[in-house]
């Protein structure tokens, strides 16, 4: 037998697909010839291979040696493809019995002395492997736990490739994953801490409620931050999809706890105002990373100090807010990764950001203005509800006695709420009150009566409101109306969500 396959995955954008790597041996130069498009950390892949074959005790066998990974057109990347290349090579020099490997995937990197290391993205790889039918998976034993978040499929974990050798040749055993030790998901922030900030609060619940973007302004220590860090622990849970999709995207980006639990919270990141563009929305070489804006997908994107980010990197925002998705430009074609994100801006209303709010503030009008125009082109025109916040006042600390209500009690609401919407759109396949059309809300059957609009219009007209604004409006009036448990938003509900619209002093 000098021909042997054996199964690999590879990764484009969160998608696995299967990959064939076969190796042939044949006589002639003893040479090694990789073909299927691999990128340069696959043609390192050769020499690793051939020092972890001989450091695990086998010798090189001194063939001509073809080693093909197919389909080929699609891109490879990474170090991933190590371990099957190993074993189809040694397969097909007769060391192992190929039988033995026949519905089985290999996954893993290799050490020039034969241990195998973890590799990025075994989570989707190993939910690719099962949708294709190949329910048996040999993975690193550092993603062992990892890749038995997949549901129906069997992990087999190796640490070197020695072991794995003797498995093939039913010499040994592999390993097992480690023991899940599914402990309670540790308790995030929770909204009972925040003092006083009605307001604040009551925003971040009809942002939850209604998948709303939010913009928070008001001077340093007005509670932002605490705010914003809170909205994941209101948000409901990640339902089995989401959850995998969640859980895939951290593995690729190599930042999975190694618990190896399923993440069922709704992701939270809260970049720095210096990132880059590429930190944010993703990139670097080889296998793709996914940026801020991915690892918060089906979760918060929190920008602090919003008017601080580079310009070039809050348009790179834009398309993604868009379309929910990113795209990167790669050599080898285009990677996506998802990024549906929720998002929070947070802003001192001035450069001069004075801790007392606006009474002693310096900065000249113009300057105030320029400030947050930053964010208006590309980031506020998104944004239904915008808030200011004002410091928090001694009295207020002191005299609040009641306490905050809890996260689980704002949650049960959020969570009730957004049941109501959902069934409301779910003939329109919208989930939340947020993504529905402005145009369907002027329409009936659910244009609101006239009287209840007045001010609404009234706004309209007097040019304090843009008609994108309006829609704006009315989106947040079905989010109060469904936190209040009402069929339909009154004029009640239409006024309050003038004044989430409209909290922004700035414009
Ligand atoms: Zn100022």
């Amino acid at each position: 037998m000098s021909y042997a396959r054996v199964f690999a995955v590879g990764l484009l954008g969160v998608t696995g697909h299967i990959v064939e790597v076969e190796a042939d041996l044949s006589q002639g130069l003893p040479v090694v010839t990789l073909t299927g498009l691999p990128d340069t950390a696959l043609h390192e892949a050769r020499d690793r291979v051939r020092a972890a074959v001989v450091n695990s005790g086998q010798s090189w066998p001194n063939r001509r040696i073809t080693v093909n990974l197919l389909p080929a057109a699609l891109p490879k990347h990474g170090s991933g493809f190590d371990l099957a290349i190993a074993t189809a090579l040694l397969a097909g020099a007769g060391e192992l019995p190929v039988e033995a490997l026949d519905k089985v995937v290999v996954l893993g990197e290799l050490g020039l002395d034969g241990q195998v290391r973890a590799v990025r993205g075994v989570l989707p790889m190993v939910a690719a492997a099962v949708r294709a039918g190949l329910t048996e998976v040999i993975v690193p034993l550092a993603n062992a736990r990892e890749a038995a978040v997949v549901p129906g499929v069997t992990v087999r974990a190796v640490d070197s490739l020695r072991r794995l050798i003797a498995y093939v040749r039913g010499q040994d055993e592999l390993l097992e994953p480690p023991p899940h030790e599914p402990g309670p998901p540790p308790a995030g922030p929770d909204l009972a801490d925040v003092a006083g900030q009605e307001m604040g609060r009551y925003g971040l619940e009809v942002a939850a409620a209604g998948g709303h973007h939010l913009a928070m302004f008001g001077a340093p220590g007005a509670g932002k931050t605490m705010l914003a860090e809170r909205l994941p622990s209101i948000l409901p849970e990640l339902d089995d999809e989401a959850a995998l999709e969640v859980t895939a995207l951290q593995s690729i980006a190599g930042v999975l706890p190694p618990d190896g639990q399923l993440l069922r919270r709704p992701p939270y990141q809260a970049p720095h105002h210096t990132a880059s563009a590429a930190a944010i929305v993703g990139g670097g070489s080889g296998l793709a990373r996914p940026g801020a804006m991915s690892l918060a997908h089906r979760g918060v994107l929190f920008l602090d100090e919003a008017a601080e980010f580079l310009s070039a990197t809050l348009q790179a925002l834009r398309q993604p807010l868009e379309t929910g998705r990113v795209r990167l430009a790669r050599s080898q074609g285009t990677t996506e990764f998802p990024a549906q994100v929720q998002l929070v801006l947070a802003s001192n209303p001035c450069p001069c950001a004075s801790p007392a709010g606006d009474q002693h503030c310096t900065c000249p009008r113009v300057v105030r203005r320029r400030y947050l125009a930053k964010l208006s082109g590309p980031l506020l025109d998104r944004i239904d509800i915008r808030l200011t916040l004002a410091p928090l006042t001694a009295a207020q600390l002191t005299v609040s006695s009641a306490p905050s209500p809890s996260s689980a009690e704002v949650g049960a609401r959020v969570a009730a709420a957004r049941a109501a919407a959902g069934a409301r759109w779910a003939a329109d396949g919208w989930r939340v009150n947020a993504g529905v059309p402005g145009q369907v809300l002027r329409r009936p059957p659910w244009r609101l009566p006239a009287s209840d609009t007045a001010v609404l219009r009234e706004s309209l007209d007097k040019g304090l409101l843009s008609a994108r604004g309006y829609d704006r409006v009315l989106r947040l009036a079905w989010t109060i109306a469904d936190l209040d448990g009402r069929t339909r938003p009154t004029r009640a509900e239409v006024n309050e969500a003038i004044q989430l619209r409209m909290g922004d002093r700035n414009g």
